[in-house]
């Protein structure tokens, strides 16, 4: 049995920012991965502490394991949530309906069965899950460190930050542009080995977000069992990818789409693209062949743009 927490996008600062520019370098482990802020700015270090504080409240409220997080109260129905906390709620409920619900955040009881939270993996029955797909339990597992993301940027806008790169567990966050211009290059994680396939360059304050089968999972008999469950079927997503990331503005969206859009495959995940204008995508075939969107530019691989226009 293997657990892979893995750091699925290596950042690659391409951009000649020297380190007399880099005022602030911070390394914690929150929600269950490592992060890593690289900060520019006179007050980065204050920054850097608000951001810590607000990480590791989220990950209590949010926590979908413990008996006495805000997420606990809300499976009882008992959850006296703030206007913030209430509209995230609304979020992740309306992100689950646009991706007709693929994106799912109450499948946590279905999340447990398979053992993914504490690592005590178990192929389930389908009595099993069936039973579990009923419970309906909260996990914002999918989405929580995007909109993470978000809130670092709200944070940041605060201080005398200038520009950042937060690696929150494979989820990057940029935040502003480099002095000369010249856009954030990112690796995408390979899925088939500890290489990057290639590198996204990314303007301004973006969030790209990879789900992959590689991140989590176990092997029994040959067969690799993965964290992303298909809705319909309460089983790992048999959808034909190994990877998607995710770019878009909004934390929260891209974190919920790139879990959704490994759901739905690639046909679907085109089909849902050009009906969408608000995020760009690289999705990776478990044969290896890669598909980014219009929007996007991608280097250091060869791969099919999927438009806009069928
Ligand atoms: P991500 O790595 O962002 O794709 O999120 C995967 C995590 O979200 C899993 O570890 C589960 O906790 C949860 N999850 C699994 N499948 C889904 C799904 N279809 N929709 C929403 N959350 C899911
Ligand atoms: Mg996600």
């Amino acid at each position: 049995m293997k657990r892979a927490i893995c750091l699925i996008l290596t950042c690659l600062l391409l951009c000649g920012c020297g380190a007399k520019d880099t005022t602030f370098n911070r390394t914690l482990f929150c929600m269950d991965t490592m992060m890593d802020f690289r900060i520019w700015g006179s007050d980065s270090t204050n920054a850097a502490n608000k951001m810590a504080d607000m990480l590791e409240a989220m990950e209590e409220d949010w926590s979908a394991s413990s008996d006495t997080s805000l997420l606990a109260a809300l499976n009882d129905g008992t959850a006296d949530l703030t206007q913030e906390q209430a509209e995230l709620i609304a979020q992740v409920e309306a992100l689950s309906v646009r991706t007709g619900g693929a994106f799912d955040p109450r499948l946590y009881a279905v999340t447990e069965l398979w053992g993914f939270p504490t690592d005590d993996f178990h192929v389930p029955t389908q009595e099993e899950i069936d039973a579990a797909l009923l419970e309906r339990r909260w996990d914002l597992g999918a989405a929580l460190k995007g909109y993470a993301g978000e809130r670092c940027v709200q944070i940041m806008e605060r201080y005398d930050v200038e520009r950042a790169l937060l690696d929150l567990g494979g989820n990057i966050q940029t935040y502003g542009s480099k002095p000369d211009g010249s856009p954030w290059n990112i690796g995408i994680r390979s899925p088939f080995d500890s290489g990057t396939i290639g590198t996204l360059s990314i303007t301004g304050t973006m969030s790209i977000v990879t789900s992959g089968d590689y991140q989590r999972y176990f092997e029994l008999d040959g067969q690799r069992y993965y964290h992303i469950l298909d809705p319909k079927t309460g089983r790992p997503a048999d959808s034909g990818l190994s990877s998607v990331t995710v770019v878009c503005e909004d934390g929260l969206t891209a974190d919920a789409l790139s879990t959704a859009l490994f759901v739905m495959g690639l046909e679907e995940g085109t089909r849902f693209y050009q009906e969408s204008d608000d995020f760009e995508a690289v999705f990776i075939l478990t044969t290896g062949e890669v598909y980014a969107t219009e929007g996007l530019t991608l280097t250091g691989c060869e791969f099919q743009v999927i438009s806009h226009e069928n």
